[in-house]
């Protein structure tokens, strides 16, 4: 299948492709100079904070997981609307992910007051996702896990450079943040991920788990810093190699003005689409402009509707995605008995992502919302 207009895309310009020629050239390919320069670009591009970055969001997920504690017995607070990461992250560590509800009616972001009716005794670590680039009420959480005595945890994955309530970038307020680098996410290069925490050990305890918790790395050996090395931890190979380390410093330099682009194609669809019977819009326009913009969803009256509009856009070649409630897989459908997390089922259920990226034209937005309109009274028509 080829669509007219994909769900998103990505542009990788001349300097990007010299950027990864250069690394190459180099013959150093694994973690070396590379990895510490975008660590070092990322850690000031985000506000200071120790910077580790690793082979993908998904790692970034479980190495927080593991330095803040994270064990068999433990339970860990996960929306019900996020990808399904999250919750591994938690499982991978021998412990429960507890399904939390959102805030719902056009907010997918995960509801403070939910949180904290589920923070038990066993409780270690709330998991705060920002969902779609929105950033998450992360002040309130900060609040609310710092009197239980737990960690609290952002997915940023899908919302680097976005900011909260009081103006900090999505991913600095909890204990640790995590970022995706992932082929979709705004800041892509292939795979890649990032751990951000202003705490100095909780970072130390990451990096060492990202490379089998060596004392020594090939790198600095390889400058003659160490000739031998101990194990002091279950460890992993979740490090980045230098092509992509290289790939992602070329690409931060654009990273703003990509989202400004992102924001102004959803300023658009927002206008274009406001008044349109049968498609609603999420969040308000304040967080729009706090937004970093991974995905632009909207919301149709149900399930049923919103499938049959999907089907109606991708007859006029338009992609778009969703994202199940997590009680909906077979894996996590006892995390949450049914009826638990109705608010998160029903935005799962409702919601539709429509294409968006930074290079969309305006052209390309014009043929999504003309479908949208041809595809909106199917969905409303009983
Ligand atoms: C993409 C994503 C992840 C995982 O990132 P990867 O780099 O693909 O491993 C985690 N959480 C959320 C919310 C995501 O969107």
């Amino acid at each position: 299948m080829s669509w007219a207009i994909p769900l998103t895309d990505v542009v990788v310009s001349e300097e990007d492709v010299e950027a990864v020629l250069d690394c190459l050239r180099s013959g150093w390919l694994t973690s070396g100079p590379r990895t510490q320069a975008f660590e070092a670009a990322l850690s000031d591009h985000l506000g200071g904070g120790h910077a580790v970055a690793v082979s993908s969001g998904t790692a970034a997920l479980h190495l927080a997981c593991r330095a803040i504690g994270l064990g068999p017995g433990d339970e860990a607070i996960v929306p019900a609307v996020t990808f399904v990461a999250t919750a591994h992250a938690v499982r991978y560590c021998g412990a429960e992910p507890i399904l939390c509800d959102v805030v719902g009616d056009g907010d997918l972001n995960l509801d403070v007051e939910d949180v904290a009716r589920r923070i038990g005794p066993r409780t270690r670590a709330v998991l705060a996702v920002h969902f779609c680039g929105y950033a998450a009420e992360v002040e309130a959480l900060r609040t609310l896990c710092d009197e239980r005595g737990i960690a609290l945890i952002e997915d940023a994955a899908q919302a680097i450079d976005a900011r909260t309530t009081s103006g900090r970038p999505a991913g600095t307020v909890g204990h640790v943040g995590c970022f995706s680098f992932f082929s979709k996410k705004q800041l892509c290069v292939g795979e890649g991920g990032l751990v951000l925490s202003a705490d100095e050990e909780l970072a130390a305890r990451c990096r060492s788990l990202r490379s089998h918790a060596m004392t020594s790395g090939t790198w600095d050996r390889h400058r003659g810093y160490a000739d031998t090395y101990d194990i002091v931890d279950i460890g992993f190979n979740y490090r980045i190699d230098e092509g992509r380390a290289a790939l992602g410093i070329s690409r931060l330099a654009r990273l703003e003005a990509d989202i400004e682009a992102r924001r102004d194609r959803v300023r658009d669809y927002r206008r274009r689409l406001a008044s349109v019977d049968g498609v609603a819009l999420c969040w308000s326009e304040e967080e729009v402009e706090r937004s970093s913009h991974f995905a632009f969803p909207v919301l149709l009256p149900d399930r049923r509707a919103r499938d049959r509009f999907r089907e109606a856009l991708a007859e006029h070649g338009i992609q778009t995605t969703v994202y199940e409630a997590l009680t909906r897989f077979s894996e996590f459908a006892a995390a949450a008995p049914p009826g638990e997390v109705t608010r998160a089922e029903e935005m799962a259920d409702r919601h539709v992502a429509l294409p968006l990226w930074a290079q969309m034209t305006g052209g390309q937005l014009d043929q999504v919302v003309r479908a949208v309109l041809d595809a909106a009274p199917a969905a409303t028509s009983g």
